[in-house]
């Protein structure tokens, strides 16, 4: 594939005027169960839409493009993805996994995982020595985050390849925090990655998806057997979706990233802010790494701000910043992890972590950035005024329904 990033987004990989039905330059969303075979033996090359799809097909085709993948399955979710790759493993495997690892992942390992007899070591998988001292003669894979979620630590992922191959372990990425255009663990040896395409592949808020990119074709093959069997694969219309905001990948990422840089510097400089983590900040500790390992630092930041009544007061006040879950999406959404996205992980791993209600995260979109530095400055002023109920107490008892 000769093109650059930029087009293989915005054009997908088929040749539009001999492929698509009258020429059509979107994609035609295929909105069939079934295909007709016009005699024995004479399929299209589609039989049924959980197999296979002309829509999803143009979908896994471009993404593998993207990541460098020999294929690619796209799912109804990302967390449909993490399940199936579960399924590559048999009951006494272990896999060692990054400590700061997306909450409905460590849900999915402890509630599915462990009940189907695999075990899980959570280390920090920033710090090769740990990860190394934690191989045993039963473990399978390592499953990495990077950045993490939420305190946006930097794996370096040629030395886990180093000691994948040492110790004969597959390696499994989840890329979805910075996406092909900034980040192709592939090319630097991962196995299978991972995306909750639900976030910047998609990046509208506006549609679930989540695919596994797999680099060798044996393990294409098998997954390829599971997910027919298992049937969790993409809608037609929601692989459109996910498609058409693919067009306009890069420009987001671009900007997206540019809007966080700039919302990490003002942060820094705030009297009621402790802490910033952002890759992109020369002073992140995995600054370096992620320089060396991919084509930018994306745009999710979190920070620790002075008390938990500032934290409650910003997620009150911001409003064109929107307190939601989830990431990755052209609106800037502000998280609060202690009650949402990482509520199901145990209270000792979380504190261990830096999750308090001191702590919150933000997915920068492509607003205009001073209107988002307006909206938090005005929700972190002093002023006078009752403060309503948000979120809840802290006890856990008012958690959301954990996503
Ligand atoms: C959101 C997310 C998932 C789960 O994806 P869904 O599309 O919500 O099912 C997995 N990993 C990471 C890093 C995520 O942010």
């Amino acid at each position: 594939m000769g093109y650059g990033i930029e087009t293989r987004c915005c054009h997908g990989v088929t040749k539009i005027v001999e492929e698509h039905s009258f020429g059509a330059v979107s994609v035609p969303i295929y909105q069939t169960a079934t295909f007709a075979h016009r005699g024995i033996g004479e399929s299209t090359g589609h039989d049924y839409s959980r197999v296979s799809n002309p829509t999803r097909d143009e979908l896994e085709q471009t993404v593998s493009s993207l990541e460098g993948a020999v294929d690619t399955l796209a799912f109804s979710s990302g967390m449909a993805a993490v399940s199936l790759a579960l399924e590559l493993f048999d009951g006494g495997d272990h896999l060692i996994c990054s400590e700061d690892l997306y909450g409905g992942s460590v849900r999915m390992f402890s509630a599915v995982g462990e009940r189907r007899g695999l075990s899980f070591s959570y280390v920090c998988t920033s710090d090769e020595r740990l990860v190394e001292a934690a191989v045993r003669p039963e473990t399978k894979a390592l499953y990495i985050e990077t950045p993490s979620n939420p305190t946006m630590q930097i794996t370096d992922l040629r030395a886990m390849k180093a000691l994948a191959d040492r110790h004969h372990l597959l390696l499994i990425v989840d890329n979805t925090f910075l996406s092909p255009y900034f980040q192709r663990p592939l090319e630097l040896g991962a196995d299978l990655v991972i995306h909750s395409g639900t976030k910047y592949l998609a990046g509208h808020n506006d549609t679930l998806a989540g695919f596994l990119c797999v680099r060798d074709k044996g393990t294409a093959e098998r997954l390829r057997y599971l997910y027919k069997t298992v049937g969790n694969c993409l809608s037609p219309f929601d692989s459109y979706l996910t498609l058409r905001g693919i067009k306009t990948l890069a420009v987001r990422m671009e900007r997206q990233q540019a809007n966080a840089m700039a919302l990490a510097e003002w942060l820094k400089g705030q009297r009621k802010v402790e802490q910033v983590f952002y890759a992109g900040l020369p002073e992140h500790p995995g600054h370096q790494v992620q320089k060396g390992q991919g084509d930018g630092f994306g745009s999710m930041i979190s920070f620790t701000v002075d008390t938990e009544e500032t934290a409650r007061r910003i997620l009150e006040r911001v409003r064109l910043i929107v307190y939601a879950e989830s990431l990755g999406g052209v609106e800037s959404l502000i998280t609060y992890p202690l009650l949402q996205t990482h509520s199901d992980v145990p209270k000792e791993v979380r504190e261990h972590l830096g999750i308090t209600e001191r702590f919150l995260r933000l997915s920068v979109g492509i607003e205009n950035a001073e209107d988002l530095i307006g909206d938090l400055a005005q929700a972190m002023e002093d002023r006078e005024e009752g403060h309503g109920e948000i979120a809840g107490r802290t006890d856990g008892e008012e958690n959301q329904d954990e996503v």
